[in-house]
């Protein structure tokens, strides 16, 4: 969907008209509830997405029980566990390999700060490699806590206009990271 182009306002005319903000609101309610997991998990927050994916929270009721654990057929990057420096580029080699759309959520203290891991050899937060759009604080979290990240990032995908990917803001988030 990130190739559609919608034709230039006329001149005169300023805003989105009606067909484009309602394909907006169209896609943007399939995206949402349709999203496609990929679990980077590393350590211990991993489990809790284990725990997440099961019967008792059942992620599939908000339309992401399909986890791939292909970078091509996903759009969730979900980033669980201590990430070495080591492995920042392997990290940012997947998110490269996502198709657009796509958006991460760092899941648990490591993902998001390097948690406990104040050392040389861990990656104090993805967002130094990649950018990243919630944030899921705890050590570990809970599942409820998980599922309350990924409905955050519904809201974000929900209300994100098609043509944001093409903007010159996305990117030059994505230059700031070194990805063209
Ligand atoms: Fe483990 Fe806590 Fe780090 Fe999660 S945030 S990976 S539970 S140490």
């Amino acid at each position: 969907m990130s190739d559609i182009k919608l034709a230039p306002a006329p001149p005169g005319v300023s805003g989105a008209g009606f067909f484009a903000t309602t394909l907006d609101k169209a896609v943007g309610l399939a995206r949402a509830n349709s999203l496609w997991p990929l679990p980077f998990a590393t350590s211990c927050c991993g489990i809790e997405f284990m725990a997440t994916m099961g019967s008792t929270y059942d992620l599939a009721r908000f339309g992401a029980e399909r986890p791939s654990f292909s970078p091509r057929q996903s759009d969730m990057l979900l980033v669980m566990g201590t990430i070495a420096k080591k492995m920042g580029p392997v990290l940012k080699q997947v998110y490269i390999q996502m198709a657009e759309p796509r958006w991460v959520i760092a899941v648990g203290a490591c993902a998001s700060s390097g948690g406990i891991f104040d050392t040389y050899s861990v990656l104090q937060g993805i967002d130094e490699v990649i950018p990243v759009d919630v944030y899921v604080p705890g050590c570990p979290p809970r599942p409820e806590a998980i599922l309350d990240g990924v409905m955050r990032l519904q809201d974000i995908v929900r209300t994100e206009s098609v043509r944001r990917r093409e903007s010159d803001e996305y990117k030059a988030l994505l230059e700031s990271y070194g990805i063209h």
